[in-house]
């Protein structure tokens, strides 16, 4: 509820018209007649949704409060709907009003009411004393009654949300909208900007990333952590989130408590780290997370998969000692480049980001850091720029530009020599003479986010996925109803055998399946003719030789799988 309480001389008012044709079914209480009030706190009201009868409570003791500071002699309880654009039902705004008038008389208060539902004009002269104007929000102290809304006004909210905002006119052949829905990979609503709707084929793609990601890290001895969506904002005090980030963090209570919803991983991986006491022994110790993590941007730069709010990073934190980091950078630049490499992209250059002004730690720290972070690069004979300034305010950094086969280059890969974070939160370890000491971080993505990487590689296979990570792999089409038992029978083998399989048995012309098979990019489209039936055979079309086989199945499994063990 909203009211604006004005001090008054006088106020007159005459309802002139009814602005609600049932009104009068409502209550049997309004009086439209021309009426004038002098010396009066007159209060204007917006009863809004979730206000109920306890609201009420609040409202009168509220009026009580401003009756008594300003020494009004009479009060009005004028119903003012523009102070809000939440309006409640009349139905209950009129019950309350009436309620308060009730509460109000009881109070020895002389209290008029101005109707509601009708147009009115009034006239008042507000005092202008220091307290003649008071704006309030009142908050029901308990209980709140949110209605469900009627069917009209459910129908309008559901047309605003199913809005779909994508103007395709101005939007590339290959950019990864288009291609997301003709493929039926993903969508996007207003009903949350920046976050992706994954459908089954898109989120398909998006399991084989991580699918590939745990493997690798696995092998390469990486443990792997989830921590929570949202954390009590003493921890982010601590990391220095809560106030350097404030603007693009998405907040939150509970219990009375702050918490943000994690804008980064770190902060909950530091606190794993802390559950147990660590050793040298214990290094290098890498920990992985693919974390959701949300950050606001503004909504007119969202930008499909490539700029959103909410997405995955596939994060890892590397606890080590000093002398270990430059062997532990080393190798996160080979994994860095064999992923990179599976998907065709290459590293364009890497930028090396060295000391900015406004920093924490101190000078010998980050002669090391930017040292170190060097050695390596000069090591690993990779092409770099220097960016002087422009490295976070507690780390150096390295972050990569890829080169994709369209000869755009992108900045997804990013690596960060931290020596204050594990200070922040007291990190420690025992060397090998039991004394305790500090470890050194890495902080390292190598997809970045995962939804931003598989846009980007959406639009460099132009939705020709290769078949190890294909939503779409094989279509079967049958040429007539005869060879429907077969198909099926080809299918379900195929299915059983791990593929993504989908058939197409319509009454639609071969010539039609088989255009509507391609636009959606499948890697084989396999036909069953007449023909395939008496000879036990498939016939099989390749999306990218071009070719039609004809095949016995067992050798086209043999064909997909070894595909598929190739990453092709
Ligand atoms: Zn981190």
């Amino acid at each position: 509820m909203k009211t604006l309480n004005l001090h008054v001389d006088y106020i007159e008012w005459e309802g002139l018209k009814k602005a609600l044709k049932n009104i009068d079914e409502l209550s049997s209480k309004q009086d439209p007649a021309k009426k004038k009030v002098v010396e009066a706190l007159v209060v204007m009201t917006a009863v809004e949704k979730g206000d109920s009868l306890e609201t009420v409570e609040e409202y009168v003791k509220n009026i009580e409060d401003i009756v008594k500071q300003v020494k009004a002699e009479n009060v009005v309880l004028y119903p003012y709907a523009h102070l809000s654009r939440n309006l409640g039902k009349p139905s209950v705004a009129i019950e309350i009003l009436e309620e308060a008038e009730k509460k109000l008389k009881k109070a020895k208060i002389k209290v008029f009411r101005a109707p509601f539902g009708y147009y009115k004009s009034f006239e008042l002269k507000v005092k202008g004393h220091p307290l003649s104007e008071l704006s309030r929000e009142i908050v029901s102290s308990g209980g709140e009654v949110i209605e469900d809304l009627g069917e009209k006004e459910r129908a309008r909210l559901l047309r605003e949300i199913s809005k779909s905002r994508l103007d395709t006119s101005k939007l590339a052949e290959n950019d990864h909208r288009i291609i997301g829905r003709k493929m039926d990979l993903w969508s996007f609503s207003p009903s949350a900007p920046g976050m992706v709707f994954w459908h089954d084929r898109g989120l398909h793609l998006k399991n084989k990333l991580i699918e590939y990601w745990r493997e690798l890290h696995r092998r390469d001895g990486y443990e792997e952590i989830s921590t929570p969506q949202i954390m009590d904002r003493k921890l982010w005090e601590v990391s220095g989130h809560w106030s350097k980030f404030s603007e693009s963090n998405f907040k939150t209570t509970y219990e009375g408590r702050d918490f943000l919803v994690k804008p980064m991983n770190c902060p909950g991986g530091m606190l794993v780290y802390k559950t147990t006491p660590k050793t040298y022994k214990d290094f290098p110790l890498k920990v992985g997370e693919l974390g959701w993590v949300h950050r606001i941007e503004l909504s007119g730069v969202l930008s499909g998969l490539f700029r959103v709010i909410q997405f995955v990073q596939d994060d890892a934190h590397i606890f080590c000692t000093e002398k270990q980091a430059e062997g532990e950078l080393g190798k996160v630049i080979d994994l860095t480049k064999e992923i990179l490499d599976t998907f065709g992209l290459k590293i364009h250059h890497v930028e090396l980001s060295t000391r900015p002004e406004k920093r924490i730690g101190t000078d010998e720290e980050w002669d090391f850091v930017e040292k170190t972070l060097e050695n390596v690069l000069k090591k690993k004979k990779m092409k770099y720029k220097i960016n002087k300034g422009d490295g976070a305010f507690y780390g150096a950094k390295i972050d990569y530009h890829l080169e994709d086969s369209l000869g755009r280059t992108w900045q997804c890969s990013t690596i960060q020599f931290d020596v204050s974070l594990p200070r922040r939160f007291d990190l420690t370890y025992l060397d090998e003479k039991g004394n305790e000491k500090r470890p050194v971080m890495l902080h390292r993505t190598i997809y970045g986010s995962l939804e931003r990487f598989l846009g980007i590689i959406t639009e460099q296979y132009n939705g020709k996925f290769p078949l190890w990570i294909s939503p779409n792999q094989v279509k079967v089409l049958t040429m007539n109803d005869s060879c429907e038992d077969y198909a099926l029978d080809v299918k379900d083998k195929l299915f059983d055998e791990g593929f993504r399989v989908e058939k197409d048995f319509s009454n639609e012309s071969i010539g039609k399946k088989v255009r509507n098979a391609s636009i959606e990019r499948f890697n084989y489209i396999v036909t069953v003719g007449e023909d395939e039936v008496k000879a036990g055979e498939i016939a099989v079309k390749s999306r990218d030789s071009g070719k039609l086989e004809k095949m016995k199945l067992v050798d086209f499994v043999g064909l997909l799988d070894g595909e598929v063990a190739g990453k092709k």
